[in-house]
This record gives C-alpha cells, sequence and structure tokens, in this order.
C-alpha cells in the first residue's frame, strides 16, 4: 500500500485560550494510505511534532507493515512499529477508513454500533476575560452541554466562569481544569462547584500526580459530580493506577495511538465499572469523524474539535448538529476532501 504524509496548517476561527496556553492555530498531519485518511492532531504541550510523524511515517518498518493485504487489518495493526501516539492514531484511522471502504460499511456498522446511541457532544468554552466570555457563552446557548475550560490562576476566577456561564445559558455545563489545580485547590472549589450541578469535572490535578488523584479521591466528599482524567490517561496502561480514584477517563485518538487502542480502554474502563468519555483535539473532521464511530460505546462526547477550523481540507464526515452527533452512512470513516481548496 502507499503511505503519503501531508503537513496541514490549521487556522482558528476564535483563539483558544486554556491553562496550557493560547493557540490561534494548530499543525495537523494528515496521512493518506491508498484511499484511506487518517490525521495526526499536534498539540503543542504534548511532545510528538510534526517532524516525528514524518518520520514515523518514512520509517522502513511502518512501509513493511503496510506491506499485507488490507482485510487482513489486525495483522497490519500488530506489524507496525512503536512511535509516536498522534503518528500512529493517523495510519491507523487511514487503515480503518480504507479497511471500511474495502469492505463497502461505515465503520461503525462493521463494529455492530447504533449510530442512534452517540451522546450529545459538549460545547467547549474556552477561558476570556468577561464581556468576551459572557458573549461566548451566550452564542453557544442553543448548545445542550457546554464544558467550561478552568485555570485562571485563581480559584475565584475559576468559579466566576463558571458562575457566570450559569448566568447566561441554561445548559448542562461541566468543567475541565486542565490539571491547573493542586489537591488542596482541588478539594476547596470542587464542592463548591458541585452547586452548579456539573455533569463531570475533567482533570483537576498534574498529569503525573496518580498519588493527588488517590488523596484527593478521599478527602471529597460523597455525591460529587465523576471526575473524569484526561492528560492522565494516554493509553490502557495508565487506566488500571487511577482505578478507585478516577470515575472515568477521557480517551482521544491522539493520546492512545488509534482506534483499536482506543476500543481496549473502553472494554477496561467498562470491566472496571469506569465511566467513558470520548475527546478530540483541535483537528480536522476527519479525526473528529474517526472517533465519532466510537462514540455510540461511550457516555459522554467532547467532539467539537473541528468547528472553530476555518481552512479544514476535508469535509463530509459526522455532522454537528447542535451537539446532536449524525454518523455518515458511507464507506469507510465517510469523510471526502472539499470541493474547493482552501486559499
Ligand atoms: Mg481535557
Amino acid at each position: 500500500m502507499r503511505i503519503q504524509a501531508e503537513p496541514v496548517f490549521l487556522r482558528l476561527s476564535t483563539p483558544f485560550r486554556i491553562a496550557h496556553g493560547t493557540s490561534t492555530e494548530r499543525n495537523n498531519v494528515l496521512v493518506h494510505v491508498d484511499s484511506g485518511v487518517g490525521v495526526a492532531a499536534i498539540t503543542p504541550y504534548y511532545p510528538a511534532q510534526v517532524p516525528d510523524v514524518l518520520a514515523y511515517v518514512c520509517d522502513q518498518r511502518t512501509q513493511q507493515a503496510l506491506d499485507t493485504d488490507i482485510r487482513f487489518i489486525e495483522d497490519i495493526l500488530d506489524a507496525l512499529p512503536e512511535g509516536p501516539a498522534p503518528a500512529r492514531a493517523a495510519i491507523e484511522i487511514a487503515l480503518h477508513d480504507l479497511w471500511a471502504q474495502t469492505l463497502g460499511q461505515p465503520l461503525y456498522r462493521l463494529w455492530g454500533l447504533n449510530p442512534a446511541r452517540a451522546p450529545y457532544s459538549t460545547f467547549t468554552i474556552s477561558m476570556a476575560e468577561e464581556n468576551e466570555f459572557r458573549q461566548r457563552v451566550q452564542e453557544a446557548a442553543r448548545y445542550p452541554l457546554l464544558k467550561i475550560k478552568l485555570g485562571t490562576g485563581t480559584l475565584e476566577g475559576d468559579e466566576a466562569l463558571v458562575r457566570m456561564a450559569r448566568e447566561e445559558s441554561n445548559a448542562r455545563l461541566c468543567v475541565d481544569a486542565n490539571a491547573a489545580w493542586t489537591v488542596d485547590q482541588a478539594a476547596e472549589i470542587i464542592p463548591r462547584l458541585a452547586a452548579y450541578d456539573l455533569m463531570f469535572i475533567e482533570q483537576p490535578l498534574a498529569r503525573h500526580d496518580i498519588t493527588g488523584w488517590h488523596t484527593l479521591a478521599r478527602r471529597l466528599p460523597a455525591g460529587m459530580p465523576p471526575l473524569i482524567a484526561d492528560e492522565s490517561i494516554h493509553d490502557s496502561r495508565d487506566i488500571l493506577p487511577l482505578h478507585g480514584a478516577a470515575d472515568g477517563i477521557n480517551i482521544k485518538l491522539a493520546k492512545c495511538g488509534g482506534l483499536r487502542e482506543a476500543r481496549r480502554m473502553i472494554a477496561l474502563a467498562r470491566t472496571l465499572g469506569m465511566k467513558v468519555m470520548l475527546g478530540c483535539m483541535i483537528e480536522s473532521t476527519v479525526g473528529v469523524t474517526a472517533a465519532a464511530h466510537l462514540a455510540p460505546l461511550v457516555d459522554f462526547a467532547d467532539l467539537d474539535g473541528f468547528l472553530t477550523v476555518t481552512n479544514d481540507p476535508y469535509e463530509g464526515g459526522v455532522i454537528w448538529d447542535n451537539g446532536r452527533l449524525h454518523l455518515p452512512d458511507a464507506p469507510g470513516l465517510g469523510v471526502h476532501r472539499h470541493s474547493q481548496e482552501h486559499a
């Protein structure tokens, strides 16, 4: 099979400010395997960058792994070398697209999934000054689930954002602290935020603070919103250490390395009685659509990462209908090249 990498520079209509920093554009690398397409979403705060993806695509062992009949996709996935998660994810997505195209079915159907079971997606509101923040919430008022990014630097500032969101919208709210709090801060603010009937609270603590997660779980009173681990969970090996401390995991293809690993993570989390959320990076509809094919298996979806991209080379795929996710019924992922190339 022929593999090709295509770096793309995605521009965003709205600056995206979270606890890790502010972005107005993001790098992605589209990977084509014959007629299949995948994407590596590059994130400034994770180590893998564009040259790492290109190196993985050009690796002799990657090329050799692709020298197999696509119908035996599991053999190909077994043969792919270890490598940066976004790069592996890109090739895995492209292979699944090609595999499902070859079998003439949408990917979710080959997995036996009912697209009507996909949960509504949250819509993310990143941090901003008060007037702009209120305006963004108002503009998103028609969406039923809003995810508020926290990590302003003070607990008062964080709670103020949630209070403003509550004042401006009737949506169900959830929050993502993006690793901004210490254990003491989290233990103080989470019971206060619980008063806003949050659907969940994502990543309160630093990525590697596994001990902190367990300490926090012991210190919180009963009845708190579920705590979902995002930065602390990359692949299935990270789940067991957080069992008993996090209530759920946030799976992203660019973190875990692809759709097969994502399905393993879902199975393990379910075995452990944990909730499952499906997220994405800021990325092309190619990546969001790939994740959306798994959405019927999860409790929470956060698949809005393509909505502010103004120059996505791909279209079709998952349709965002005010938070409701409609999966495509074309064979494969169901995405296709944008009819007009962006300037
Ligand atoms: Mg998150």
